[in-house]
């Protein structure tokens, strides 16, 4: 009986439990790490130490909360919002429902933002930054940037503010306001932002992936391109001359940011692809 109940036992209860989730469903798919990440969480180990003590006995309590999370991911909860945290960049970040989930495929903002710009010094501002991911990835690289980050949800700043403290990047500047409001009157010499591209009426809003972040993070209503112009049109006021502007886009939205910084005034206009192989993300020059 007690058999069950040792790590290597409640491991396979994991699995078998995600692996009866709906077909094709994320939490199926990755059975196997979901349930060593959840129970190395609720015992507070590192998951090697899961694979060389198969046989501790959890105590019960700890077991149960095992189990209440295994029900949450079976039934599509990301990951990461069970945790309270995913990795981005080098770094580790809360994470909570009041902010959208770090995805690998922003990492490319971080690394042109950081190839475009060589100086030791600048100024910076990431709008919408959500729990703080790429600004505070930017400014764990670059110690002399003055870094700026704004998000127009108050919820998220505070999670920003807790990640901000927790790594030591506490001069990261958070603040409260749309888009370029809270920077009135500043000019930067890299503007970059994830903001929402996601058309309200895709269905990949209703998939369980996403079901269960912010709306207001993943779509900006009707129209897909909306935030995207408006970044893009307030730039040049923000922009320090031979300032680039970096945007992160949907897979088929480069064409069309692409023209929109162009239209703008914007030169050397260039996307890349992620590692998915989409263009995700688009930059340009002032
Ligand atoms: N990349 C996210 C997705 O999985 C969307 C993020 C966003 O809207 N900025 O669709």
């Amino acid at each position: 009986m007690t058999a069950n109940l040792t790590v290597a036992g409640l491991l396979a209860e994991g699995v078998r439990e995600l692996r009866a989730s709906p077909a094709g469903t994320e939490p199926a798919a990755t059975a196997d790490l979901d349930a060593q990440l959840l129970l190395a969480h609720v015992l507070a180990v590192p998951r090697v130490s899961l694979k060389s003590h198969p046989e501790t006995l959890p105590d019960p309590s700890r077991i149960q909360h095992y189990r209440r999370l295994l029900a949450r991911r079976a039934a599509g909860e990301p990951l990461a919002y069970l945790t309270g945290s995913r990795d981005f960049w080098s770094l580790r970040l809360k994470v909570t429902p009041a902010v959208l989930i770090p995805r690998p495929e922003t990492e490319l903002l971080v690394e042109r933002a950081l190839a475009l710009r060589a100086a030791a010094d600048g100024r910076v501002a990431d709008l919408g930054t959500g729990c703080g991911a790429v600004a505070l990835a930017l400014a764990s690289e670059r110690p002399g940037w003055h870094v700026v980050a704004t998000d127009a949800c108050a919820d998220a700043l505070a999670i920003a503010r807790a990640n901000a403290g927790a790594l030591g990047l506490s001069r990261v500047e958070l603040r409260h306001g749309d888009w370029y409001q809270p920077l009135l009157g500043e000019r930067f010499d890299l503007l970059v932002s994830n903001p929402p591209y996601v058309a309200q009426d895709d269905p990949a809003l209703a998939t369980a992936s996403l079901r269960h972040e912010p709306p207001r993070a993943l779509t900006p209503g009707a129209d897909a391109l909306s935030c995207l112009r408006t970044l893009v049109r307030g730039a040049p006021r923000h922009l320090a001359p031979e300032g680039w502007l970096l945007l992160e886009h949907g897979a088929t939205q480069g064409a069309e940011v692409r023209r929109e910084l162009v239209d703008a005034g914007f030169r050397h206009v260039r996307s890349h692809r992620d590692l998915a192989g989409h263009e995700r993300m688009t930059e340009g020059q002032r």
